[in-house]
């Protein structure tokens, strides 16, 4: 007997090349002259699909609410490429903080390294946003309008009567709308909540940029949730085509249990006592999202959604078998029962992102809200000035990395001499952006223990210090 994908296809203008072992090297949604094969994935129930559902929902309602919940009164993601301003979990983050973001990538892909080898694409069928709106959302949506997949098939094959074009002219009427609704959580993402309603209740003409942006992000989810599916996972996404370098023989991965399963035999009357357990109904096919038959062992289109395991032990319940012929497990494990362990691998990757992340938390903990740079004026000489004194020039620049408009005051630290402001008496930096000024320093030719001095100047407001920043307080030969 074949998968119902498998019949379908064959019967099919589009027929794929289902032959022995043809998965080693050609896809299962894409037949012999590279045309698409649709995937009708069954409807899938049972304990994983349960907790999938738990966690897809959990972390939808994260996705959709983030650029929305505030913290400290600012948003709690924002990613402003337009601007360069980056605002996570209320603190925000400019291009001069590109070590942090730098450190936090390495951090994030060693832990991808570290998760992929010990849990293998665990993250693509339980985290990754795309199977999770495709899943949770899209496919439910589907079900909804076309019934489950023998229905669909079936109604790929109607002509277009009044039926057909409810249904799917209703589900993709649908896709849309929430295609919609994503492209403008995904803009306020990027241009913050506040700006996104502005777009949305303005005058729409004043906002045809924004507009456009909407447009083309709900064209683009349309595209990929209506047609696009699977091939995102198989076929777009880096992260799916690394993993057979990422995984090994000890990586926990969905996996089926050969040794218990093969020689497979139809369940009836004729069967064999000492076949395996596995009764060759391709229910675990059949639930496929990616349309592949998982008793071919790992293959890269697996995202581990963990629909065949619920399938398949829904399958050994009925026939009084033990659960778990498909199961989560290691390669070393099917074969040798070896348990679940961190092998030298695992452990280096681990001891890596350990000092990643505590690096980066230093950085973070010691990140000061304002960034100085205070240099002597270009082309300007030092100066005698009355008094036996040396009077140098220069040019501050600092950035307010925060939310709040900061007035600011400098101070001369670790030299007794004079700073006074040149032009106005004061520096206030507006929030979210630089102020600059100008500041002359005046220190006693006989304090001065060389031509060239490092000096600190201390950064404060509202009384309290933010920055140390040094610079070069030069004189004459004649103060060496
Ligand atoms: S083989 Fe199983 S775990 Fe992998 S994608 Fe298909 S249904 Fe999901
Ligand atoms: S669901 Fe289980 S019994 Fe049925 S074909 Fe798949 S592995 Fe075999």
């Amino acid at each position: 007997m074949k998968s119902l994908n498998q019949l379908e296809n064959e019967n099919s203008d589009d027929k794929p090349h289902w032959g022995y072992e043809s998965y080693r090297d050609s896809l299962t949604t894409v037949n012999e002259f590279g045309k698409r094969v649709w995937v009708y994935a069954k409807k899938p129930f049972g304990k994983w699909y349960k907790w999938r559902g738990v966690v897809g929902y959990i972390l939808l309602a994260f996705f959709l609410t983030a650029p929305f919940i505030k913290v400290s009164d600012h948003p709690m993601l924002q990613f402003d490429f337009v601007h360069r301003k980056f605002v996570l979990f209320g603190s925000v983050f400019w291009p001069h903080d590109f070590y942090i973001f730098l450190i936090g990538f390495i951090s994030f892909i060693v832990f991808i390294f570290l998760f992929t080898a010990a849990f293998g694409r665990l993250w693509c069928g339980w985290a990754c946003p795309q199977t999770i709106f495709m899943e949770m959302i899209f496919r439910k949506i589907e079900y909804l309008f076309e019934g489950d997949a023998i229905a669909q098939r079936k109604l790929t094959k109607q002509r277009w009567d009044a039926e057909k074009v409810l249904r799917r002219g209703g589900k993709l009427f649908v896709f849309y709308l929430i295609s919609f609704v994503i492209a403008n959580v995904f803009l306020a993402y990027i241009i913050g909540s506040e700006n996104l309603q502005t777009i949305i209740f303005d005058n729409p003409l004043n906002h045809t940029k924004g507009l456009t942006a909407i447009m083309i992000f709900s064209g683009v989810f349309f595209f990929v949730y209506a047609y696009m599916r699977e091939q995102v996972c198989t076929i777009v996404c880096p992260y799916g085509r690394l993993q057979s370098v990422l995984m090994d023989t000890h990586s926990l991965v969905v996996a089926y249990d050969y040794k218990r399963g093969e020689g497979r035999a139809k369940w009836g009357r004729s069967r064999d006592e000492k076949a395996g357990d596995c009764i060759d109904c391709y229910q675990c096919v059949d639930v496929c999202p990616t349309g592949i038959d998982i008793r071919n062992g790992i293959q890269l289109e697996c995202v581990n959604c963990t629909a065949c395991i619920d399938a398949c032990n829904m399958v050994m319940d009925k026939i009084h078998k033990p659960r778990g012929l498909v199961k989560f497990a290691s390669i070393n494990g099917i074969e040798k029962g070896e348990k679940f362990s961190w092998n030298a691998r695992r452990i280096a990757y681990s001891v890596v992102l350990c000092v990643l992340v505590g690096v980066l938390v230093t950085i973070l903990s010691v990140r000061s809200d304002l960034q100085a740079t205070i240099l002597r004026t270009p082309g300007m000489a030092f100066l005698e000035v009355p008094g036996g004194k040396i009077r140098n020039i220069y040019n501050v620049k600092i950035l307010n990395k925060t939310f709040k408009d900061l007035p600011v005051e400098l101070k001369l630290e670790s030299i007794n001499g004079d700073l006074a402001y040149i032009g106005k008496n004061h520096i206030k930096v507006p929030k979210e952006d630089y102020g600059a000024g100008i500041i002359s320093i005046d220190i006693n030719k006989d304090k001065l223990p060389s031509s060239s001095t490092h000096i600190l100047i201390g950064i404060y407001s509202n009384g309290k210090k933010l920055q140390t920043v040094k610079t070069n307080f030069m004189g004459p030969e004649v103060y060496k």
